[in-house]
């Protein structure tokens, strides 16, 4: 029987939290985190991992996770280098030893103080997830609103699996929720997809999203593109297909264009105009080059899934072994 099942049964609870390059806010983060026993009626086990910072903020994250706090368990990981938010956040589901998990960044563009509220969402008993959806994303620019936005419309159009709009990994689940998660052994993954795939009860909680105050967005255009291109085909292989769509296309564009041809040949007016004889070759020609790129995209995909390599690698772990992969 899961917890869910069973809301008086939710423990400890354990929050992850990705940390790259955060020197400017981490203090401060932590100030508003160790605030946490005070709001929240539980254990609290924090799971940092640090993913190969590189500016001081894991001499900071060591220094937190020596010391000792009322109501708090630290546990610190430090990667060998930058894996990305994805695997840094994967690694702490697999070392959390709480039930629910939180996931939350460090900037705190996610409020922590919503957690008590999130903890009785699901203390409730009829969910397994609770996601935070973003009614108002405060201090984001116009533009990141907006590819945000358009993402995740086109992604319900696309892919099978849908996703909630306007969430991100901002989100509290269930042990078991945890668990199937982590059975899903894919490299590079679309976190919140994956949340989404593996089923089970899930339920929004509206909230504001503050703006950082402090630091940059590790997500520039290019990664938000890599970010969106890897989602999209690691859970849908829709794009494939449109090799298909394109071709029959093609094939109802060239019959009726050499019926057309025919036609002019009776009626005996030459069919003139190289232009757009070379304007119809070349887009044929992109087409067909769009189509190998994006086989070459899933190609790299099981390239990459091929080559088996772990995840991450974990440099120190305050828990005492070093260089464990996952
Ligand atoms: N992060 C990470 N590894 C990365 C990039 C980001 O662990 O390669 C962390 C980052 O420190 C933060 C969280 O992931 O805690 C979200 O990153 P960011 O705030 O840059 O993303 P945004 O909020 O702009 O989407
Ligand atoms: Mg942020």
């Amino acid at each position: 029987m899961g917890t869910a099942d069973r809301p008086d049964a939710l423990g400890r609870l354990s929050i992850v939290i990705p940390v790259f390059n955060e020197v400017s806010i981490i203090r401060q983060s932590w100030e508003r985190l160790r605030q946490l026993p005070g709001l929240v009626d539980r254990e609290i086990e924090i799971v940092l991992v640090d993913d190969g910072s590189t500016d001081g903020t894991t001499e900071i994250l060591e220094s937190i996770a020596s010391a000792t706090w009322p109501g708090i368990t630290v546990r610190l990981q430090i990667f060998s280098r930058n894996f990305g938010h994805s695997a840094a956040v994967l690694a702490g589901l697999q070392v959390a030893t709480g039930d629910p998990v939180a996931i939350l960044d460090a900037d705190l563009q996610d409020p922590p103080e919503l957690l008590p509220q999130m903890l009785s969402a699901l203390q409730s008993g009829d969910c397994d997830v609770v996601y935070g959806k973003r009614i108002r994303r405060a201090g984001e620019s116009l533009f990141k609103r907006a590819t945000a936005w358009a993402f995740y419309r086109l992604w319900n159009r696309l892919v099978g699996v849908a996703i909630p709009a306007d969430t991100g990994d901002f989100r509290l689940m269930t042990r078991q929720v945890c668990a199937a998660v982590l059975r899903c052994g894919e490299n590079d993954p679309f976190l919140r997809g994956l949340v989404s795939w593996v089923g089970f009860r899930q339920k929004a909680f509206p909230y504001v999203r503050d703006p950082r105050t402090s630091g940059r967005s590790k997500y520039t255009l290019g990664r938000m593109l890599d970010f969106a291109g890897m989602a999209v085909i690691s859970f849908s292989t829709r794009p494939l297909r449109l090799a298909l769509y394109l071709g029959l296309l093609g094939l109802f564009a060239g019959l009726l264009l050499g019926g057309w041809a025919c036609w002019c040949w009776i009626i005996g007016s030459t069919v003139r105009g190289w232009a757009s004889l070379l304007a119809g070759l070349s887009l044929v020609q992109s087409f067909t080059l769009l189509l190998v790129g994006i086989q070459g995209l899933y190609i790299a995909r099981i390239h990459e899934e091929a080559k088996d390599r772990p995840r991450f690698i974990v440099r120190k772990d305050s828990a005492g072994h070093t260089e464990s992969t996952g």
